[in-house]
Parts: structure tokens; sequence; C-alpha cells
């Protein structure tokens, strides 16, 4: 037997660029119907780690003492070089299992009256001429489900089958994957500290040791997909251990407590379309995860945000027609573009483990770019800074002074 819903706003994933959405717009007195095709809580495929800015704006919305009690504190990361010497950054990171963050949004969303149907997998748009005005699903047991909307938000992450139906794709490949498990490593003893292992095998990505908590870490690495799109090698750990004799010492001994899973990601501002009538494209699905680093929440929650607050006036307008909807892309360009710039370039001079040694070894022993490199990560600055080519040249002949002004 078929279902129907009505509502204003349909949200299409219930990740984090979804779930805000969802919390905003419902804070605003706008109905929403948020559907996920994933029985919640549901696993996610992530590091797990929030970054300050990640944290800032889930801080924001009124979520800060529920992530003090629930998130791992991080106090510090240990940055590796491929020739062993280390930079370490002092901040204040935490991590927290997506199964629990992702539910924390969503439920917060619902107590702002939001409805939450989850185990729905969205098939196809539906359109009043140009517009789009909601989605047919189908749940588990194979029921069909239909939402009318005037409004409609897709957050599907990197599921770019979705975005086809939708005719907003424009890049099926994605950038890159990531591959993580949970495992116990007695050889880091430090629960408050991340380490970010760059080894000559994996450049320009990385290996990363995350703390959960309670000795386990979420341990994972990055890698590029094969020509088609796919996977391109076996993702056992036994391929990680080969591949560097360095992650083989502290994985040693090592035990596993989950499987290893693999997720694509969509990376660089790109690969589909930010907007059509009466739809708008956020977190993930719009490639807004930051290449080379991977970090792609925080961006998923501003996506979200932003997103609310035009959906929000496109619709008090009566007006959800693509010109109405400009300021989606201009507000999200002026935050986040210049960044995704400064960490292509990153991704770009770090397939030389040369260049990945110099500039950690130049960021431990310089304090000027020890503190640009914290307000990188932070969101401060577009990496940029010191990954154009004025500042590789800076980076060589050690001229830190000209960082201390903003770009
Ligand atoms: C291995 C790995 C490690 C990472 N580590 C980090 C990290 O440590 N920190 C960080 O900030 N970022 C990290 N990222 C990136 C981060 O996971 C993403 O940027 C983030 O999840 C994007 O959020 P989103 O809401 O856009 O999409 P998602 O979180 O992917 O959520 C999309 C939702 O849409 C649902 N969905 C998809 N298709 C449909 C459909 N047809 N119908 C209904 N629902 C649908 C999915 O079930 C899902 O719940 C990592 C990514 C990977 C792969």
């Amino acid at each position: 037997m078929a279902w129907d819903l009505r509502t204003d706003v349909l949200v299409v994933g219930a990740g984090p660029a979804g779930g805000m959405a969802a919390l905003e717009l419902a804070r605003r007195g706008i109905g929403v119907v948020v559907v996920d095709r994933s029985p919640f809580p549901r696993e996610k495929v992530c590091g797990d780690a929030l970054l300050e800015d990640s944290l800032e704006i889930l801080g924001a919305v009124g979520l800060e003492a529920v992530l003090e009690r629930r998130a791992h504190r991080v106090d510090r990361v240990r940055f590796s070089a491929p020739d062993g010497r280390e930079f370490l950054l002092e901040g204040g990171f935490a991590t927290l299992r997506r199964r629990e963050l992702d539910a924390l949004l969503v439920e917060e969303a619902c107590r702002s009256g939001a409805q939450f149907v989850d185990g729905i997998r969205v098939k196809e748009p539906l359109f009043q001429g140009e517009a789009c005005v909601g989605a047919k699903g189908v749940d588990g047991s194979g029921r069909s489900l239909t939402v009318a909307a005037k409004f409609v938000l897709l957050a599907t992450g990197a599921n770019a089958r979705v975005l086809g139906a939708f005719g907003v794709l424009q890049e099926k490949r994605p950038t890159a994957y990531g591959i993580r498990g949970y495992f116990r490593v007695p050889e880091l003893g430090d629960d408050r500290e991340m380490f970010i292992a760059y080894d000559r095998s994996f450049l320009p990505f990385y290996v990363w040791f995350f703390p959960m908590g309670g000795g386990v870490f979420n341990v994972g690495w990055g890698i590029r997909p094969d020509g088609r799109g796919g996977i391109p090698e076996d993702k056992c750990p036994a391929s990680l251990i080969r591949r560097s004799p360095r992650v083989a010492r502290i994985m040693a001994g090592s035990s596993q407590e989950s499987s290893i899973r693999a997720a694509p990601i969509r990376t660089g501002f790109r690969g589909a379309r930010s907007c059509s009538a009466g739809l708008l494209v956020l977190g993930e699905a719009l490639g807004l995860t930051f290449p080379f680093l991977g970090e792609g929440i925080s961006n998923a929650l501003i996506s979200g945000r932003v997103a609310a607050r035009v959906a929000g006036r496109a619709l008090a307008a009566g007006d959800v027609s693509v010109s109405s909807l400009f300021a989606y892309e201009r507000d999200l360009r002026s935050l986040l573009y210049s960044r995704h710039q400064g960490y292509l370039a990153a991704e770009r001079w770090f397939r030389s483990s040369w260049v990945a040694n110099l500039f950690i070894s130049r960021a431990a022993g310089s304090p000027a770019l020890g503190r640009v490199t914290g307000e990188i990560l932070r969101g401060r600055r577009s990496a940029g800074v010191v990954f154009s080519l004025p500042g590789m040249l800076r980076l060589l002949l050690r001229r830190y002074g000209r960082l201390g002004s903003r770009q």
C-alpha cells in the first residue's frame, strides 16, 4: 500500500547537511519532512573527527553541552612526515561516532518540529513544470512513499545516482575513497591525540589514527579511485600494513574491533549543480568535502544552515525559481571556495614526499608557520597562504613574516 506526506520542505538525507538544514528550518516554524534510506541510528563510514569549525557550528545551534558529554575530547594533532619528523598542533578537537552525531542532529530537528521518516530510499523527483515539488521513494518492504513539498533539499552525500535522477549531476566519479575501521592500538598510548602519518605510499593522502576513547582508534586512509571511479585495490588492513613499514610497526600489537569499510568522497566544490527550481544541493552531494584533508562535516553543516536560510526566504517570497536561489551558491562560495582552492593546491604539492617533509619540518621549527597551520585547520585561513607559489617560496626561504597578514 502506498502512503503520502505533504510538507513545506522535503529534506532527502539525514547526514550533517540534511540534519542541520532540517533543524534550522523547523526552528523557523517551517514544515519539514526528512527522509533517509537507512534505518537510524546508522553507521556512516567516516573518521569521526570534529575539528574546531564543526564544534563551533554545533555549539552555535545549542549542542555544546550534549557534545561535551558524549564526544571524546582531543587536545592536539600530531602530524608525521614521510621522513619521520613531526609537528604537534595544540587545539580543541573532538571525535564522535557518526552513528551518534547524525542521530543527535535529527533528534534535535524533530524536537523543534521536523518529522523524520527513516528507511526510505528516494528514487525520483516530482516536478510541476520546471520546479521540483517533492519526491517518490520506497521503504524497506517495497511500499512506495510520495512526499509533496514546496521545496526540496538534496543532502544525499556521495550517492551520485540520486543526483542523476534529480538532474543535477555533473560528475559521477568520486574524487577519492576513504577506508576505515576501529582498532585497539596499544602502541598509541595517548587518548587525547590525533595522529596523522604522511607516508610515501599514501601521498597526497594520509593514514589517520583518531582516538575514540577507551583505547579504541578510528584508523583509516584515503586513496584515489581507479580510472572508472571504483576502488583500485584490496581494502583489507593487510594491504595498509604491507604498504607502509611505519604503519605496520604502529599496528603490530593492534586488535580489530569492527569490519573495515570504504566510502566514496566528493571534494573540491564540484560534481553537481547547486540548485534547480525548487531544489538545493547540500554537503558532500555538492562536492563540499575538502580535498587533501577529507574533512566535510563542517561544510555539510554550513551548507545546511545557508540552505535553510535561502529556502526559507524563497518560500516566504513564493518564488522558488533558479534566479531566486542564486544567494545559495554565492554565500557558499564566499565562505568556502578559497579554502577548497587552497586544499586543492596542498593536495597537488603533497604528491611529493619532499614537499611533505619540508612543510612538516618547517612547521615544527617555526612558531609563525605553526600558528598559521592552526588557523588553516580552524577555517580562519585558506591553505593557499602556504600552498601557492609565493607561499612555497616563503616556505623554502623561511620567510614567514608575511604569513602574518591574512589572505
Ligand atoms: C572514510 C572517511 C573518513 C572521513 N573522515 C572525516 C572526518 O574525520 N571529519 C570530517 O569532517 N569529515 C570526514 N569525512 C567526510 C564526511 O564523512 C562527509 O563530508 C560528510 O558525511 C558529508 O555529510 P553529508 O550530510 O553531506 O552526507 P552524508 O553524511 O553522507 O549523509 C547523506 C545521507 O543521505 C542518505 N541518502 C543517500 N541517498 C539517499 C536516497 N536515495 N534516499 C534517501 N536517503 C539517502 C544516506 O543514507 C546518508 O544518511 C570522511 C569521509 C570518509 C569516506
